[in-house]
This record gives C-alpha cells, structure tokens and sequence, in this order.
C-alpha cells in the first residue's frame, strides 16, 4: 500500500472511531489469527449487578450487606462497585436499618451507613481484605478463602457453584474468619458480542476468551457468546502469557481489553485493541482503540486492514 493508502485508511478509521496508531499496526491486522477477548468490560457490558445475597450464620441480611460494602467501598474493581451500589439501594429500602431511631434521613444514608475499615488490602485477582471492628474481613473469591484457611462448608460450595452455572460470579464473605454469605453477580454481555464472534469466525479468525473470573462462569459466559476456547482463573500477569502462548506458532495475535489487568497483555499482542471507555493505562499499551466502544470495530479494522493492504499480495 502506498503512503496515501495508509493515510486514507487511517482517517476511514478515524471516522468510525477507529483510532490507529501508525501504519505498521494497521498494516498487522489483515494477518490475525487469534482475537483473545477479555471478558469483564470487552465481551461484557462492564456493569454488573448484584442479584443475588444470601447469608449463612443468621446474620441479618442489612448487617451482612453493610460489612461487605464497608469493605469493598475503597475497592475500584466492577465487582465492588456492585456491591456497593447494591447495599446502599438495600440500606436505603430496609426499614429495619433506620433502626437506630433517625428518621431514614438522606444524610445520614449518604456516606455514615457504612463501617469504619482499617488495614485495607486490594489482592488483584482474588478480592479484598480489611479490618472492621477489629475482626478481619474478606471478599472475593476461592482462591482468596483458601489462602486465608477459610473453610468453606459444602452447603456454600454448592451455592456458589450454582451461581456460576447460571453465568455469574460468586463473591464469597468472610467475617472472623467464617463464611458469613455469598453475593451472585451477572455481568450482561453486550449486545452485538455473539454477532461479532460470529462474523470473526465466518472470516477464519479464532476468537478466545481470557479472564481472571472461574472457570464455571468463563465457560456459561463463553457458551452464550459462542466461543470455545476459555482460558479462566488468569492471573492479571498470566493474560499476557496466554497472548505469546498463542503467537508460539508465529501466529498473529490480536487482543482486546479495557483493564488496566489487560495492559500487558495488549502490549505482547501483534495487535492490541484497547476499548475506549477503558482505563488509560490499556488506551496507551494498544496499537488500535475503539472510541465507540463496540466490539463490531474488531471486525471493522481487521477489514480496514485486508482491504488496505490487499492489492499488494
Ligand atoms: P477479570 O479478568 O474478569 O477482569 P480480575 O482479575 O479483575 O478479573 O478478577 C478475578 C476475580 O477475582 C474476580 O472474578 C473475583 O472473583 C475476584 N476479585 C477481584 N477483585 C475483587 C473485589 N474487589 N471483590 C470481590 N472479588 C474480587
Ligand atoms: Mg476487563
């Protein structure tokens, strides 16, 4: 292609909020063979809710909601904004919580609803931890429980495996070192993701999914959008991994991600796509973002770059 084909093409993007940094990435996506997709704001929607709260020791369901937000409130992660959000709505709504004789007042409700948290921990991949009352307090998921020897009953095992069969994530609770509930949290996909799946497999691209969340709900997520090739429970170093695990062959890699988890792996990708309602760090690690964020502009470079660089082969 020539200098001017490459100018073109890049206002073409440009125009479709495609935006490409330089010619040799625009140039790289014609030859894709893997797009690995990120789960949790890149396939889904990035807005999660809470539709799920179930405590197991009797605790009343206001108490439990109020501790995990306590600890959860200086968390950034979706997950924990959830959580929050959830627990505010619960606190504003539950008569029993105004119990302390304040007329439900708003300002009471906007931010002394919540406990006073000491020794706060974020464990990337696993969930947070902190103190309240002098007891520590964690959240998050398995792996977190099982470094701290938390037992987990079997009655909670069960529930939180039929959580992720129906496609959500289980947030596990402990306080004093028990399991005190369990949270269920959907995360919707967006709209146009199993179309774009589809269309990238009608072209020969190979889509993948890659994510820190387990392996029951990477799968049920996966299954809904049509792609089979799942590699959960990532840690946020290991997704950069899973990119040169797939470029081995000298195949071309493209992926696409919105975290600051995904940076990494965006950079050792032959093609990174960051989405533009991601958070900096991604935006500056990838050679193409997609300001609309929707993932039909995968499908709209790679073609960008096949009809660019064609009369050339
Ligand atoms: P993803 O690849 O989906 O963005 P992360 O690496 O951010 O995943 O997190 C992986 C898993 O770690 C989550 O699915 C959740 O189980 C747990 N986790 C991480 N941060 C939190 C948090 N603040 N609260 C609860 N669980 C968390
Ligand atoms: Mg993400």
């Amino acid at each position: 292609a020539t200098p001017t084909a490459v100018m073109v093409a890049t206002g073409v993007g440009a125009n479709n909020g495609v935006l490409i940094k330089g010619g040799d990435a625009l140039e790289r996506a014609q030859m894709v063979k893997y797009v690995i997709f990120d789960k949790t704001g890149t396939l889904t929607q990035g807005k999660a809710s809470v539709t799920t709260a179930k405590t197991f020791t009797g605790m009343q369901r206001g108490e439990f909601l109020r501790l995990v937000a306590s600890a959860e409130a200086s968390s950034e992660h979706p997950l924990a904004q959830a959580i929050v959000e959830y627990a505010r709505h619960f606190h504003f709504f539950d008569d029993s919580s105004a119990s302390d004789g304040t007329q439900n007042g708003a300002k009471e409700l906007k931010s002394g609803w919540l406990f006073d948290v000491s020794d706060f921990i974020a464990l990337p991949g696993r969930g947070v931890q902190c103190l309240i009352d002098g007891k520590p307090i964690l959240v998050g998921n398995r792996k977190l429980m099982a470094e701290s020897g938390i037992d987990i009953s079997d009655e909670v095992e069960n529930f939180v495996v039929e959580l992720e069969e129906s496609a959500r994530t289980g947030v596990l609770v402990a306080y004093d070192d028990i399991i005190i509930g369990v949270l269920g949290i959907s995360d919707p996909l967006k709209r146009e993701a199993s179309v774009v799946i589809e269309g990238l497999q009608k072209m020969g691209v190979r889509p993948v999914m890659v994510t820190g969340d387990n392996r029951r709900t990477a799968r049920a997520v996966a299954k809904e959008v049509g792609i089979q090739d799942v590699r959960a429970e990532v840690m946020p170093a290991g997704k950069a991994d899973v990119v040169q695990s797939f470029q081995k062959d000298g195949s071309i890699v493209a992926m696409v991600g919105d975290g600051i988890n995904d940076s990494p792996a965006l950079a050792a990708a032959d093609v990174g796509m960051a989405i533009g309602a991601g958070t900096d760090i991604a935006i500056e690690a990838a050679d193409y973002v997609l300001m609309r964020n929707n993932l039909e502009d995968v499908i709209t470079a790679i073609d960008l770059s096949r009809k660019t660089f064609s009369r050339i082969r």
